[in-house]
């Protein structure tokens, strides 16, 4: 198994330090508010890097910390009048209502800064005595000159740093690149006593104290965003290494950026994309793997229409993953575990995209390819079930079975996309549109508008909604991951079509009905368009 090391610039052997362990650490959120769409891609590429170890018989120790003590916790505090550790421990909760929708598994421990600041002092006190650190009133600083290694990481010698850093000029400092370990407390923050006074860790020291604290004091990996390369990650080894002596990290591994129409996120071009509102239009699982199904190292360029097109090409594998479901929970297979003649073909076939699929994830966690074999696995998976049909033999042959355990462990345990977990339901928008063609479905009854029934059925159809009449009234359940313009399209074009014929109370029937859930329809040249009002705090 090969992993690309952001320190040696080239793929690697993975060989970890104990056989068969992979030590492993992944920055967290600052937690001041909801995870954004920037965070959300480190925890789905390391869940299934966690997922993928564990799969190929690593004993996986994984640790993922929350940095609950921050300036902006502080100032969000203030903010919203509640104590800092309000703050932090709301946004906690959210963030793993996040993680668990986007089917992330728990780490085995989630550390937080606010309960490890005896630890953190202990590890400044050590850099102080052996020279790598120094006081100024209240405050410690690394002394950079003092760590030969440093800029390692990143690349650049401290020279150049220096050059291109914007760094805040202290007059006290020795170094301008000299970063804080220990901040002396300002009047109203959250403090604790050290031996320096009233104050709190700066923000890189948390991460080595807590990674050598849960995994001794070398990892096998270490992950995080590619903008955590500098300062972050490089003075994460600077303390870590000047503290213990021996190396940090045997592999660094960082995610790609996301951008936005190829322009990097942030606040201040306002396109900045808060998690939950993604997941309040969109399907977790295709969020999860629109998330995945990108090369992690590469840059993902995010914008509405790679969602849909996600969510297509995701109901494509679900429709397969739905086909072998019916089989192998309502027929009853086959005892016999060899295959028949006709069948051996076809589980080779299967035999050797797991492979590819593997061979894949071994470079570098190549999910991008891994995910192209599971499509053509889904493909010889659909031929093979429509010859089984036609066929018409009652019974399932055990190849079925085979198939549906594979394309479930490579697409499920492994990948996390294509899981029974994930309900189909409960997507915000989507729930709602469903909620409001229901309403009009029973008006349409009650006035005996039998064609207009059949229409609105029809819309809830072609985005894979079923519904099932019972005694106690209509329910509904989706097939597949419901995608919310799936739903809306075809809404919009009956609206112009009754537009057309100017049947205008039918068009505005619609467009109101969506104006109650916060989807407004515009009326352009170029025809109807539909957008989602935003209504997040963000
Ligand atoms: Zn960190």
């Amino acid at each position: 198994m090969q992993v690309y090391n952001t320190l040696s610039r080239r793929k690697e052997r993975l060989n970890t330090l104990e056989p068969n362990k992979v030590k492993m650490y992944v920055c967290g959120p600052t937690t001041y508010n909801y995870i954004h769409l920037g965070n959300a891609r480190p925890l789905v590429v390391f869940d299934i890097i966690r997922r993928y170890l564990q799969y190929k018989g690593y004993e996986v120790t994984y640790v993922q910390n929350f940095t609950d003590v921050d300036d902006k916790i502080i100032q969000r505090s203030q903010e919203e009048g509640k104590s800092a550790a309000e703050v932090a421990g709301k946004y906690i909760d959210e963030y793993f209502r996040d993680a668990d929708a986007l089917g992330v598994k728990r780490a085995d421990y989630h550390p937080r800064v606010s309960d490890h600041i005896p630890d953190i002092i202990r590890v400044i006190e050590t850099l102080v005595e052996k020279g790598y650190a120094y006081r100024i009133g209240g405050d410690v600083y690394y002394r950079v000159r003092a760590f030969e290694r440093y800029g390692q990481l990143s690349g650049r010698s401290l020279e150049e740093m220096l050059a291109g850093a914007r760094v805040e000029v202290d007059e006290r400092k020795e170094n301008p690149m000299d970063f804080a370990l220990w901040k002396e407390a300002k009047p109203g923050e959250p403090a604790w006593e050290s031996p320096w006074g009233l104050g709190r860790p700066g923000w890189h020291i948390e991460c080595s104290v807590m990674a050598m604290k849960y995994l001794g004091e070398t990892l096998d990996i270490h992950g995080g965003g590619a903008d955590l390369v500098f300062p972050h990650h490089e003075n994460e080894i600077a303390q870590s290494e000047a503290y213990s002596g021996r190396p940090f990290v045997r592999y660094w591994l960082h995610n790609g950026f996301i951008t936005v129409n190829k322009e990097k996120m942030s606040k201040s071009l306002g396109n900045f994309f808060i998690l939950r509102e993604i997941l309040s239009q969109y399907p977790a699982e295709v969020v999860r793997f629109y998330l995945g199904s990108t090369h992690y190292r590469s840059p993902l360029d995010f914008d509405n229409t790679k969602l849909e097109e996600a969510g297509r090409a995701l109901a494509r594998l679900n429709n397969t993953l739905r086909r072998l479901n019916e089989v192998v929970k309502n027929q009853e297979v086959e005892a016999n575990d060899g295959t028949r003649d006709t069948d051996e073909g076809f589980v080779s076939r299967l035999r050797e995209l797991k492979e590819k699929f593997e061979v894949a994830m071994d470079d570098d966690f190549n999910t991008a390819q891994a995910i192209g074999y599971l499509f053509d696995m889904a493909r010889e998976i659909n031929a093979y079930l429509d010859f089984w049909e036609g066929e018409g033999s009652s019974k399932a042959p055990a190849a079925i079975k085979e198939a549906y355990r594979v394309f479930t462990l490579l697409g499920g345990n492994i990948l996390g996309f294509l899981s029974e977990d994930f309900e189909h339901k409960g997507h915000g928008i989507s729930d709602k549109v469903i909620e409001i063609l229901f309403e009009m479905k029973e008006e349409a009854l009650e006035s005996g508008s039998l064609e207009r029934v059949e229409r609105i059925l029809s819309c809830l159809q072609s985005a894979g909604i079923e519904i099932e009449d019972t005694f106690s009234g209509s329910t509904w359940r989706a097939n597949r991951p419901v995608n919310v313009s799936d739903l809306i399209e075809p809404l919009l074009s009956w609206r112009s079509e009754a537009r057309r014929n100017k049947d205008f109370t039918t068009a505005d029937v619609i467009r109101d009905n969506l104006k109650k859930i916060g989807v407004v329809v515009e009326d352009t040249k170029e025809g109807a368009r539909w957008r989602i009002e935003a209504t997040g705090k963000i």
